[in-house]
């Protein structure tokens, strides 16, 4: 894992500008973390000795997005990264933020706050890796182990418990022992962390390789807030489904009311300040039947909106029922008052007035369902006449 890696024309422009003034810059975090894993880092995090006034006066185009903190967005040639001066924290008395922020010129400080040993390690412009906590050795036998004591270190910043479940379950890692036994200290100080921040961390959980991981969340009480704490969930068929969040979000729900460990799917949700379109199309699929056949399908589409659909579609064999829609949709059969060869104008024609309108289409398309070559106006018209 010692060659050099290339990064992106624009990143190695910022970092060799702020070398040119006389000033430390590296790629830190995370995508150093993937470079070294062989994946393609979503971001490139950059962290300097150089102040955020330092930097902005070295670039044309930055956005002070975070001057307090000592983050500077660099705009160059269509990218944005986002600069950090070599950062220090203080005490952090709410258990989520750091009291103060105090710049320092060493990079060594820095890395020594951040969460994981995997995630504090930097790389400058020529590919040298400072890795004073280990980070590498960790990243090649798969463990995820904080930087420093954990116990104060999940202390400080709660969130980082839920973040290092994540990471377990996104990079298929296991956690070091002692890591692990202070997330099942801490866990109560979980309560200091806002529900969006949880969210986030159950999000990219879920759609990971291993959601199961939420059920280890659930069993050390990190998700207390949400769920009533439940011995074992059975979470694992959840990585059968597509990585999309509402498709496994509904999956996960039902699981959970399945067992117990949620009773008002809607409230659970509404604390995690999840939309409002996956809480409808969510709760509306559990309320719903399970199609079996292209029948039922069909009456499922002809009164669910399409998320709704794709949610129930989770909470069985998806790929079963996936296929049934698809056979629907391409088999052009109607499901839909708007597919129907009769209009409420033509029902007007007959003398159908009012509520009745809305009701005879609805029968008419109850029909059409079961026998779609009766899908003719002047069936329909025969049928919508003599009832
Ligand atoms: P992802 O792939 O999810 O973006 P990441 O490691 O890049 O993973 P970010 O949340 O983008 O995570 O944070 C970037 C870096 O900042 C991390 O790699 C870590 O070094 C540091 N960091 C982020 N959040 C925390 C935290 N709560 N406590 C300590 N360090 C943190
Ligand atoms: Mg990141």
């Amino acid at each position: 894992m010692n060659n050099i890696f290339s990064l992106p024309p624009q990143i190695q422009h910022i970092l060799q500008t702020l070398e040119q003034a006389g000033q430390e810059a590296f790629v830190v975090g995370g995508c150093v973390r993937d470079m070294l894993l062989g994946k393609q880092p979503g971001d490139y995090d950059i962290c300097t000795s150089a102040l955020p006034e330092e930097t902005m006066a070295l670039f044309d185009r930055c956005i002070p997005t975070g001057i307090a903190h000592g983050t500077v967005t660099v705009l160059y040639e269509g990218c944005a990264a986002e600069v950090t001066t070599f950062r220090q924290e203080s005490d952090y008395s709410d258990h989520r933020h750091p009291d103060s922020v105090c710049f320092t010129r060493d990079i060594a400080q820095d890395l020594g706050r951040r969460d994981f040993t995997v995630n504090a390690m930097a790389m400058d412009l020529r590919g040298t890796i400072r890795d004073p906590y280990e980070g590498r050795k960790d990243l090649s036998v798969g463990i995820l182990r904080c930087v420093g004591d954990p116990d104060k270190r999940f202390r400080e910043d709660a969130l980082r418990m839920l973040r290092g479940l994540r990471f377990s379950a996104q990079l298929g890692f296991s956690i070091e022992e002692n890591t692990l036994r202070a997330m099942e200290r801490n866990a109560p100080y979980i309560e200091h962390v806002a529900a969006e921040r949880v969210l986030v961390e159950l999000t990219k959980a879920l759609l990971s390789d291993r959601p199961q991981v939420i059920g280890d969340m659930i069993q050390m009480g990190l998700l207390n807030r949400f769920v009533r704490p439940v011995e074992t969930v059975e979470l694992r068929d959840i990585a059968d489904l597509p990585a999309d969040r509402q498709l496994r979000f509904a999956r996960l729900m039902k699981r959970l009311t399945d067992c117990g460990a949620v009773t008002d799917t809607e409230q659970t949700m509404r604390a995690l300040r999840m939309d409002k379109a996956t809480i409808y199309a969510v709760k509306t699929a559990l309320a719903m039947d399970l199609p079996h056949d292209i029948v039922s399908m069909k009456q499922l589409m002809s009164r669910a909106d399409d998320q709704t659909v794709t949610c129930v579609c989770a909470l069985g064999d998806y790929n079963r029922l996936h296929g049934l829609r698809n056979a629907i949709l391409n088999s052009k059969e109607p499901y839909a008052m708007s597919q129907l060869a009769v209009t409420g104008k033509d029902l007007n024609g007959l003398g159908i007035k009012g509520t009745a309108v809305g009701e005879t289409l609805r029968r008419l398309l109850d029909a059409v369902i079961e026998r779609p070559e009766m899908n003719e106006k002047a069936t329909l018209l025969e049928i919508a006449n003599h009832r």
